[in-house]
């Protein structure tokens, strides 16, 4: 699309093409290969490949392309490359940029398999990582090096919340030249202007809010075109963590909704954030309620709070449990972003591998439960999670 058109506009629009027959929805192209005119016209896509032909759908397929295009047309960037998994985006847009003594400064509070990613896998190829608690600019500044290479951390930290300011550390990042990458998932593309705030990449898991409703795995890294198709996709191209042209469809389809369902979920966030501050067998920490300790920051930087809450039952682990069998709508899963709220125990299952130390670092303590706000009508949640916050006293 040319003009300017807004983001629900993008979304619902961006990055289609159309086969012959003119389909109003989104073509599955459910092949892994494309068949040449002649064996020359094979070897001139080998040697540059146009803007409407393919060669492997390891590197490349309509539906892919379509996925990917919307995906970099709502969130204002270049270009993006579809991966087949968030982790996949986060492993990928990181190996692919980084090689043997290099630095890099990272957040403390990740996603576990995006802690495992920077302290266990990184580290064994011959890279520094430099842990920085995320929402202290002093931290950053002291940590980031002439030789820093890339920062990398979660806009808003899975999964106590804590939200680090792009702009601040792009600033202190990009005066020593290092590439600024940001694991947007709470965020989502709808309450993201990260590359306008100073992100170089961003990443998402599509398994979250962008499907929305808990069918497929996907992630995306989003950046300029030189990154995405010069750096990305030679190193996805050769080592095949590449989206699948279902997952691909499933995502657009997941796109065109994507406003309207994670606004909806926000909204009822912070409602049931607002509905349990005064009850005094919980503390809530939402990142949209007034007394979140970045909430000028949040206002600034995503607009609305996002969907996800953190719960503190007072009475540890044992009250989190009560809590969690209590609940009558709400699901016991690890999923986030889905239609259906979702609870989960992030010391005993998203986080379990981690001693107890570093939970106690983290803030992921016994007594904590993360709570995915889906579509159900909020009055029902707030009375699900009160008959939970009853039986947690035992
Ligand atoms: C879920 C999640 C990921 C990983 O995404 P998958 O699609 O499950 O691989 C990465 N980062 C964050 C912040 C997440 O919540």
């Amino acid at each position: 699309m040319t003009r300017p058109f807004s983001k629900r506009t993008r979304a619902v629009h961006g990055g289609a093409r159309r086969s012959q027959y003119g389909e109003l929805s989104e073509a599955i192209f459910l092949t892994q290969g494309f068949a040449y005119d002649s064996a020359e016209s094979a070897e001139a896509r080998f040697i540059q490949a146009g803007e409407d032909e393919f060669i492997y759908a390891r590197y490349g397929n309509p539906t892919v392309r379509m996925f990917e295009d919307r995906v970099a047309q709502i969130e204002g960037a270049e270009d993006a490359f579809a991966t087949a998994s968030g982790m996949a985006a986060v492993s990928g847009a990181l190996m692919a940029m980084l090689r043997a003594g290099d630095h890099v400064v990272s957040a403390r509070a990740l996603f576990g398999s995006c802690l495992y990613v920077l302290e266990e896998v990184l580290t064994r190829y011959g890279v520094e990582v430099t842990f920085v608690d995320g929402t202290d600019l002093e931290q950053w500044r002291a940590a980031i090096r002439p030789d820093t290479k890339a920062v990398f951390f979660e806009s808003v930290s899975n999964p106590t919340l804590e939200v680090i300011d792009i702009a601040a550390v792009s600033d202190l990042a990009h005066a020593a030249g290092a590439t600024v990458l940001v694991d947007n998932v709470f965020a989502t593309p709808a309450f993201s202007d990260a590359i306008a705030q100073g992100a170089d990449v961003v990443i998402y898991s599509a398994t979250k809010h962008i499907d929305g409703q808990g069918r497929a795995l996907g992630g995306v890294i989003c950046g300029t075109q030189h990154f995405v198709r010069k750096v990305v996709e030679p190193y996805m191209k050769h080592t095949g963590g590449s989206m699948s042209p279902f997952n691909a469809w499933v995502m657009l389809k997941g796109l065109e909704t994507l406003d309207l369902r994670v606004n909806a979920q926000a909204d009822s966030a912070l409602a049931i954030a607002q509905g349990l501050a005064e009850d005094n067998r919980v503390i809530t920490r939402y990142p949209g309620l007034a007394d979140h300790p970045q909430h000028d920051l949040v206002q600034r930087q995503m607009g609305k709070g996002g969907t996800v809450l953190a719960l503190e039952i007072a009475g540890g682990q044992d009250a989190a449990f009560r809590f969690l069998n209590a609940l009558e709508i709400v699901k016991i899963s690890n999923n986030l972003g889905d239609a259906k709220s979702i609870a989960t125990h992030p010391a005993t299952t998203t986080h379990q591998r981690l001693d107890d130390a570093i939970k106690a670092k983290l803030g992921i303590t016994p007594g904590l439960v993360r709570l995915s706000v889906g579509l159900e009508d909020p009055v029902d949640l707030l009375a699900d999670l009160r008959m939970g916050l009853a039986a947690a006293q035992g």
